[in-house]
């Protein structure tokens, strides 16, 4: 891992001893009871049983009776755009409404208790920037920006007619039909500054053009694009892929993750385990149907069925005991509820710690910064949110984004909304 890849926020300068609180420290070992956690200079510097020592200079706060989890990762997210407006009334505002909307969710979604995002498609660099210098508040962010595939694939945003829907402050999408397109479009991104490569190897339950079954960029081309990944500094790729034969593609072709994976088979699952291939299964989008009257009637049928689709599927994959790291599409799904995603993993069968790992150590090792973040370990950035709800008993709470009391990232605290902590909360404003 280079560091580079760990985008940095300002560190607090003053050490802060959380002591008495229960530790869940994203490894997915057993908790520690009685716990403490010293942060200083932005990195954990103890992380154990409660020590009885003074500790000098060290601003100590009591926190029995509550639960401290590392932040959490949403390696799924569209940051940029928005439920409540759709492309077509994207396409109508100004710039400075869509930027500083972005920002908004950004905040929203740190304040979820989501620490790191992986935007993948919309997000532009200059947000990752922004965060890292602590002039805009929210998560530590990595991307893909530009999402590929063929022409007339789940990525072409032009309608029949040829007018693109894609507003110009979002990252455009990428067409990509021979060898060559993908090796430019691949160079071409990494230099822009993506730390991630995401194609669509099927179709979509949103775009109205194609299915979750079509076949998207081919076997073929996902290697290319590993290989041009390869060259670099390794930037994963990761499928869109909700049909089974395009999930085939996808994983044969040597992809990071899969991301959807909604109707993932047999072979598909042995292949995963096999390759050690993550699965984000978007639950909080793939279950959530909405309402008949608000959405096109092609949208509201698909919903349905491939809804039922990926329950039966993932839930099997979730058994066999394929990875899986926390992604919601946020963007596709509201924004800011994000740990909504925790619930509905453990409706699919799996154990809580197993759904809370998912968000964090292995979200962290997808995104290839486990030596830096993902867990409440000594040395590692202190990322950490503080809830008075049991997560192994009632995790679906965590939904609710007032349930996460406190929220801190490179030590430093962003969230404090009943004063648990004796330190002012530093939110960076959008002039810092
Ligand atoms: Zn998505």
């Amino acid at each position: 891992m280079t560091i580079a890849r760990v985008p940095q926020v300002p560190a607090s300068e003053t050490p802060l001893r959380l002591l008495g609180a229960r530790i869940i420290d994203g490894t997915g070992r057993e908790p520690i009871e009685r716990g403490e956690v010293l942060i200083e200079k932005g990195v954990f510097s103890y992380v154990g049983p409660q020590r009885d020592e003074e500790i000098a200079g060290a601003t100590t706060v009591d926190l029995t009776g509550k639960t401290i989890m590392p932040g959490f990762f949403d390696v799924h997210v569209h940051v940029s755009m928005g439920l409540e407006t759709g492309f077509q009334a994207m396409a109508a505002q100004f710039p400075e409404e869509r930027n500083i909307g972005t920002a908004a969710t950004l905040r929203d979604t740190l304040m979820a208790g989501v620490t790191t995002i992986r935007d993948l498609g919309g997000l532009t660099p200059g947000f990752r920037n922004l965060i890292a210098r602590g002039a805009l508040v929210g998560p530590r962010a990595h991307m893909a920006i530009s999402v590929l595939s063929p022409t007339g694939g789940h990525a072409d945003m032009h309608m029949p007619n040829g007018l693109s829907l894609i507003p110009q402050e979002m990252a455009e999408m990428r067409l990509v039909d021979t060898d060559d397109e993908v090796r430019v479009t691949v160079r071409e991104l990494i230099r822009t500054g993506a730390d991630v490569i995401k194609v669509c190897t099927t179709g979509g339950v949103s775009s109205p053009s194609d299915t979750p079954s079509d076949l998207g960029v081919p076997e073929h081309h996902v290697r290319i694009a590993v290989e041009e990944g390869q060259r670099r500094q390794g930037q994963p790729v990761t499928a869109h892929a909700q049909g089974s034969a395009g999930i085939l593609e996808a994983i044969k072709g040597g992809v990071a993750s899969v991301e959807h994976g909604y109707e993932i088979d047999d072979e598909g699952i042995e292949l995963m385990l096999e390759k050690g291939t993550y699965l984000v299964p978007t639950l909080s989008s793939a279950l959530r149907v909405p309402d008949p009257a608000k959405v096109p009637p092609f949208l509201y049928q698909k919903k349905v069925v491939w809804s039922n689709i990926a329950r039966e599927h993932v839930s099997r994959a979730i058994k066999a005991g394929v990875k899986v790291a926390l992604g919601t599409d946020a963007g596709v799904c509201p924004h800011g509820t994000n740990l909504t995603e925790l619930g509905h993993m453990v409706s699919l069968g799996m154990s809580p710690m197993d759904a809370i790992t998912a968000g964090t150590m292995n979200a962290a090792t997808l995104l290839r910064v486990e030596d830096a973040l993902g867990s409440v370990e000594e040395g590692k950035l202190a990322d950490l949110v503080i809830t008075d709800v049991d997560p192994l008993t009632e995790i679906e709470r965590l939904a609710d984004p007032t349930e996460i009391r406190v929220v801190v990232q490179g030590g430093r605290v962003v969230k404090d909304n009943d004063a648990w902590l004796p330190v002012p909360v530093v939110l960076p404003g959008l002039a810092g």
